[in-house]
């Protein structure tokens, strides 16, 4: 009965009208883009254009996040008590920080391996990285300022435990968190899983509310979905139109080692590890999540997507839900390996750029650095920018140097955050696969 609950809704399909409509939105920005430029007409015509997408764009987006609270604390409590027995929890936890480790260093090891042999950094001249360092710099500075305020190792660790729930709920959500935001809002839901799990029969109604909570976000997503071929173009549309090919032209080499090393990790490493331990089909497998890449594609942020990647991960590919729930729903967060590639990437990019020698030892800072922080990234557009300047830092690379990627992030973001959200797919169906040969 609850199985079948939390499966339902309307089914996802509709592939490819989501793909026509990315494509729509990427073809008419690219317009837009020619138009804008044409002349002072032309801009006012784009500006109008986007006053009526935008907002669209923005619905369908704040469809998605309105139930990531709800879902994130509601599916990590089930997982915990559907699973039940806190050793098996623990097996499902381990298998999964070994599919993350080993994937988000692969990741990294792939784009350090390209980035030392493309040398992308020596491509630019110093003209152009003059003039994006003063075009980007105001935004620089804000980065650079809010990774001064990092925390300590200490602290962060004291701030997995929230002080004030409710209150880390309101700031992961918009970003005034004291604490560790969505990080704790997930120890909490699992204690409170822990907790319930020991006291089954008084906390029974708990649990029927939480499955009630859980299977309502589902639906609203369902609806989300039907939007999406029209609120993913309105998205994809707005990058296109506003940023064009100059600056992507004028860093193509750094663009094509980044978009190079993740469409690697995607398409090879994926399949080899999905073939291996999940013994899944990687053309099945990627035609079945694909919703989840539109949806990672056009909105920049695992945590909008993890909804659907949960609809697919139950709908599609039919892993058992206390697995998908809590591997999702710790993935969102915690395994990010297109921005753990991008991380390592962008630093020694930054490195060749301002000709700063990185001995071996500091190359390898940066590859652990970048897995952590892969760990770290909170699952929003941009997320990983004030990571990746703790990283330069760390090895001397001048922090306010981000200026001359800032401008392509976006275009890398919505990449990078579709290989993250097939990433914590691949380990959802990979330990599923483990928990099912162990119980059988
Ligand atoms: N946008 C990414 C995500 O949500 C995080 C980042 O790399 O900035 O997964």
């Amino acid at each position: 009965m609850n199985e079948e609950r939390r499966t339902a809704g309307p089914a996802s399909g509709g592939h490819f009208r989501i793909l026509a409509g990315l494509a729509i939105g990427i073809l008419l920005g690219l317009v837009a883009h020619a138009v804008q430029s044409s002349g002072d007409s032309g801009k006012e015509l784009v500006t109008a254009v986007i006053g009526f997408t935008e907002p669209v764009g923005k619905l369908f987006l704040r469809m998605m996040q309105m139930v990531v609270l709800p879902l994130v604390f509601s599916a990590l409590f089930l997982a915990v008590v559907d699973v039940g027995d806190l050793r098996r929890l623990g097996r499902i936890g381990l298998t999964t920080l070994f599919f993350t480790g080993i994937l988000s260093l692969s990741a990294v090891m792939i784009g350090v391996t390209l980035v030392n042999f493309w040398q992308p950094g020596r491509a630019l001249s110093a003209e152009t990285r003059e003039v994006l360092t003063v075009k980007y710099s105001e935004k620089a500075g804000e980065s650079v300022n809010k990774a001064n305020s990092a925390k300590s190792l200490g602290q962060t660790l004291v701030d997995l435990l929230p002080e004030n729930p409710v209150q880390e709920m309101t700031g992961a959500v918009d970003g005034s968190s004291k604490g560790n935001g969505m990080l704790a809002v997930m120890f909490f839901a699992l204690l409170a899983g822990i907790a319930a799990t020991m006291q089954s029969e008084e906390t029974a109604v708990l649990s029927g509310t939480m499955r009630g909570m859980y299977s309502i976000s589902m639906t609203i997503i369902g609806w989300a979905l039907k939007l999406a071929p029209l609120g993913a173009g309105c998205l994809v549309f707005g990058v296109t139109a506003q940023m064009g090919t100059d600056i992507l032209l004028a860093l193509s080499v750094f663009v094509m080692v980044v978009l190079g090393g993740l469409l690697i990790h995607l398409i090879v490493v994926y399949s080899v590890v999905l073939k291996m331990f999940a013994g899944m089909s990687p053309v099945t497998f990627f035609r079945k999540v694909s919703d989840a890449m539109f949806v990672a594609f056009s909105t920049s942020s695992s945590s909008a997507t993890l909804s659907t990647s949960l609809k697919v991960a139950h709908d599609e590919l039919k892993l058992a839900p206390e697995t998908a729930n809590f591997v999702l729903t710790v993935g969102a967060t915690g395994n990010q390996n297109g921005t753990a590639l991008f991380e390592g990437v962008v630093v020694l990019f930054l490195a060749q750029v301002f000709s700063v020698e990185l001995s071996l030892s500091q190359q390898i800072t940066v590859v652990l650095m970048s897995v952590l922080a892969g760990v770290g990234t909170a699952g929003v557009p941009g997320g990983s920018i004030p990571l990746i300047i703790v990283v330069l830092k760390s090895v001397g690379v001048p922090a306010d140097g981000i200026a001359i990627v800032l401008g392509v992030d976006r275009v890398l973001d919505m990449s990078r955050t579709l290989v993250n959200v097939v990433g914590d797919l691949v380990v959802a169906a990979c330990v599923d696969a483990r928990m099912n040969k162990s119980a059988g």
